[in-house]
């Protein structure tokens, strides 16, 4: 079975946010209010229902001073950490490529968001950890519509031709194709971010900002897995005593966040 790819062209985003916006219209996920921070990322942090965010940034390259707006979402990762550590079997990494969840088996441990390279995998921490409701949530890849042979919401609605979508193989090849057509348009000799990190991802990106500056993880070459498994469960008490810790300090950051991008009123997606 083929995989599917996404490329995005950060030299081509304009920064209109459109695949936020149609991200959260086609996964049902309510708006939020925010407040004036200063930034112009709006809301400040991928959250429950949140899967799509712009992170915009100045950045000064080479003296020259730069917009940059990173479409940053899951990665869909070849070897995914997060369905590596998650306990239950809520993750799943499918043969054509998405990396999705499933709320009804996910029992709230956080080891995903622990685990995850790209610190992606959000709580939905409006909900009570006791009632049943807790629930990871995060882009899914339009699971919905990809099977159905549309392109994701984000691809399909963005009007300056920053996202692509098809097989891994031609995403690839098409960005390749970018890079050798115009070389000076993209940042010195960087080429693909996703084509080999963290052992591989769906998303790819091209840019002609370096990829760290945007907010791009510099991460290893092989997949992340083999390593998220030793720390997280060689040690059943020290992975079960860190899980606590961290969901104490996820709970307490979380809940101001929330409070700092305004109550959600609903969790959202279509999977439950
Ligand atoms: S980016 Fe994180 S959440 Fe997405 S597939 Fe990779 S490890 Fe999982
Ligand atoms: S693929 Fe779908 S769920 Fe993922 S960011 Fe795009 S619109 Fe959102
Ligand atoms: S819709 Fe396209 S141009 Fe607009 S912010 Fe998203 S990726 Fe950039």
């Amino acid at each position: 079975m083929a995989k599917y790819g996404l490329l995005v062209d950060e030299t081509r985003c304009t920064g209109c946010r459109g695949c936020q916006v149609a991200c959260k219209q086609w996964n049902d996920l309510p708006g939020e209010e925010t407040h004036q921070s200063g930034e112009y990322t709006n809301p400040p942090s991928l959250n429950a229902n949140t899967w799509l965010i712009i992170d915009f940034k100045e950045v000064e390259v080479d003296g020259e001073l730069k917009w940059s707006f990173l479409n940053r979402r899951c990665m869909h990762c070849e070897h995914p950490a997060c369905v590596s550590a998650c306990p239950v079997g809520a993750l799943k990494k499918q043969n054509d490529g998405p990396v999705t969840w499933d709320g009804g088996k996910c029992i709230g441990c956080r080891y995903c968001m622990v685990a995850c390279p790209f610190n992606i995998p959000t709580f939905t921490w409006d909900e009570g950890l006791f009632d049943g409701g807790t629930k990871i949530r995060k882009c899914n890849l339009c699971i919905d519509r990809i099977s159905n042979g549309l392109e994701p919401a984000c691809v399909k609605t963005c009007p300056s031709g920053a996202l692509s979508f098809g097989t891994h193989e031609e995403m690839v090849a098409l960005a390749e194709e970018r890079l050798a057509k115009n070389p000076e348009k993209y940042y010195k000799d960087q080429g693909i971010y996703g084509l080999k990190d963290a052992g591989g991802t769906t998303v790819l990106y091209i840019s002609h900002i370096p990829f760290d500056m945007m907010g791009l993880p510099t991460v290893r070459e092989e997949a992340i897995p083999d390593v998220s498994e030793t720390i997280m469960k060689s040690t059943p008490i020290v992975a079960v005593t860190w899980a606590g810790i961290l969901a104490g300090l996820w709970w307490v950051f979380g809940r101001r966040n929330a409070m700092m991008s305004g109550k959600k009123t609903d969790s959202g997606g279509k999977e439950d």
